[in-house]
Order: structure tokens, then C-alpha cells, then sequence
């Protein structure tokens, strides 16, 4: 399979994932597609993906890194029982940076907020 073909098949994959996937849950993906792909040049594409800021990484979530199709501003919530991560608006707080900025005094070159709780599907 070619690079160009596997950059299509990673990007749908994570389109059709509200879910924010791990590299390992789009490996296995792509691996029914083309079982050679190895888990290394997964992560290359991953990462040259997020470089051209065709994607995002999200770090810091759970022990490996999620990814994430949808490159606007926003902020995540994690579901601590399903482990699900979901996008929130950043509406919600929208004077943030300034906020921070006018009471520090630091200049703020990016964010990111992650909100831990309970899902709707969990809590039913
Ligand atoms: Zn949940
Ligand atoms: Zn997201």
C-alpha cells in the first residue's frame, strides 16, 4: 500500500471515530486492509499528519496518545468509566486566554482544557 493510500485510510478512520482513537485502535484498522503495515510507519503518518496540522495529537490523556481529525479549537472531555474522549466547544470558556494573560502577565501561545467526568451514555 502506497503512503498516499494509507494517509486516506488513517484520516477516515479518524473521521468516522468521535471516539478520538489511539494509534493502536486505528492500527488494528488498518491492518485489515493491509496487514504489512507496521505500527512504526503508522506513527510516522500519524505525526506527519499532526505536523501539516492535518490532524491533532492529543497528549496526556491516558498512557498513549489520542488523535483527532477535528483541527479547530476545542476542548476535550474524558469519560472516566468508558474512557471515551469527546469534543467540547470552546464557548464554553471563550475569554480564557485573555483571562490568563491579563492575570499573569504570561503570553499564551496554545491550550488545552480536558474535563474529566461521566458520559451521557455511562451515566444512563
Ligand atoms: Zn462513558
Ligand atoms: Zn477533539
Amino acid at each position: 500500500m502506497n503512503y498516499s493510500k494509507q494517509r486516506e485510510i488513517i484520516l477516515d478512520t479518524l473521521k468516522s471515530n468521535v471516539v478520538h482513537p489511539t494509534a493502536e485502535y486505528i492500527y488494528e484498522i488498518l491492518k485489515k486492509e493491509d496487514s504489512k503495515i507496521s505500527l512504526a510507519t503508522l506513527y510516522r503518518n500519524l505525526n506527519q499528519l499532526a505536523e501539516n496540522g492535518l490532524i491533532k495529537k492529543i497528549d496526556g490523556l491516558e498512557s498513549s496518545s489520542h488523535y483527532d481529525h477535528n483541527t479547530h479549537a476545542h476542548y476535550h472531555f474524558i469519560c472516566d468509566n468508558c474512557k471515551k474522549v469527546f469534543d467540547v466547544s470552546c464557548d464554553i470558556a471563550p475569554d480564557i486566554v485573555k483571562k490568563i494573560e491579563d492575570e499573569t502577565g504570561f503570553i499564551v501561545s496554545s491550550h488545552d482544557i480536558i474535563i474529566h467526568g461521566i458520559c451521557k451514555n455511562c451515566k444512563n
